[in-house]
């Protein structure tokens, strides 16, 4: 059994098979967390989580590149040309959703073990949030930027406050400038060090897709958290993801797709979906010299654990 701990199959990409999509992972004995970016978003990852007893799990938040306007091409089925879409930028209310997920509890008392966590809804972490040095534009002064990455950090810190009042896990996004991918790193765990000092052990989660070095790895492990690993460790040349997943403990991986995105081999190029995270799997197996068997046994245990989900 494997689980997806990251798929966005509530994401427009999937909205006319989102069921077979799902279908199709639960049928290969595969779970997936459906993960929120933005709020419409959030609302349709815990409907689609909904629709089933068990299996699909939602994770609400606001992405880092939400926070401003944005602008972004799709491809319009209607008129079959590409059209541009603009996002308005996303505020994070912490009442709003310390309500969804209050509303959640209390509507779906059922799945999760719950002694440990007052929270058994279909919401089973607070995500996607986190820090994005890569998309802040380049054509601004480096007060404007720090200003954007102070606004990224506030935003950041109240969904760690949501997550410790709700005693949710966080899904945490980190990526790095385009000068220097570490970067968004080291301001990560300069504030999930300071939220540990003020929340203590309820503070816990996963960086997803994890692309720092293997001594911010370190740190993010003594910290208690998880790291995720997608399909882009299937086609890294450089062998980074080797030898960092070489030093991980198997107790402390999870697998993900981050579907639509990130389509792992020999799939690269098309559209990702929960499925597609056993390729993630095998690629961890090979790198660790062990077998697929126990990455998945070992990657489930995890995700169980962390989002206290019941087998
Ligand atoms: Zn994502």
């Amino acid at each position: 059994m494997y689980i997806d701990t990251h798929s966005h199959v509530n994401f427009t990409d999937f909205k006319n098979d989102w069921q077979e999509v799902l279908e199709r992972a639960l049928k290969n004995d595969t779970w997936a967390i459906v993960v929120g970016t933005k709020l419409s978003n959030n609302l349709r990852a815990i409907n689609i989580a909904k629709q089933y007893p068990k299996g699909v799990y939602a994770a609400v938040g606001v992405h880092p590149v939400q926070l401003r306007d944005e602008e972004f091409e799709e491809f319009d089925e209607a008129s079959g040309k590409k059209i541009t879409i603009k996002s308005p930028a996303e505020k994070f209310d912490f009442e709003t959703y310390r309500d969804l997920i209050m509303k959640s509890i209390n509507e779906v008392p059922v799945q999760r073990s719950f002694m440990r966590n007052n929270a058994w809804g279909r919401i089973v972490a607070i995500g996607e949030t986190g820090l994005d040095f890569y998309h802040l534009p380049e054509d601004i002064t480096a007060f404007k930027r720090e200003e954007l990455i102070d606004e990224q950090i506030q935003v950041f810190k109240e969904h760690i406050r949501l997550a410790n009042e709700t005693q949710l896990p966080l899904i945490i996004h980190c990526r790095g400038s385009k000068a220097n991918p570490d970067d968004a790193y080291d301001s990560m765990f300069d504030v999930l060090k300071q939220a540990k000092l003020r929340y203590g052990t309820q503070v816990k989660g996963v960086i997803h897709c994890y692309g720092g070095n293997l001594e911010q790895a370190h740190k993010f492990l003594n910290l208690g958290f998880y790291l995720g690993f997608t399909g882009v460790i299937t086609y890294d040349k450089s062998n980074k993801y080797e030898k960092i997943l070489r030093e991980v403990p198997l107790d402390k991986i999870l697998i993900e797709t981050d579907s639509p995105y990130l389509s792992p081999d020999p799939y690269r190029g098309q559209r990702n979906e929960p499925l597609y995270v056993k390729r993630v799997a095998e690629t961890i197996a090979k790198f660790k010299g062990i077998t697929v068997y126990e990455v998945a046994k070992a990657t489930t245990a995890n995700a169980l654990e962390l989002f206290n989900l019941r087998y």
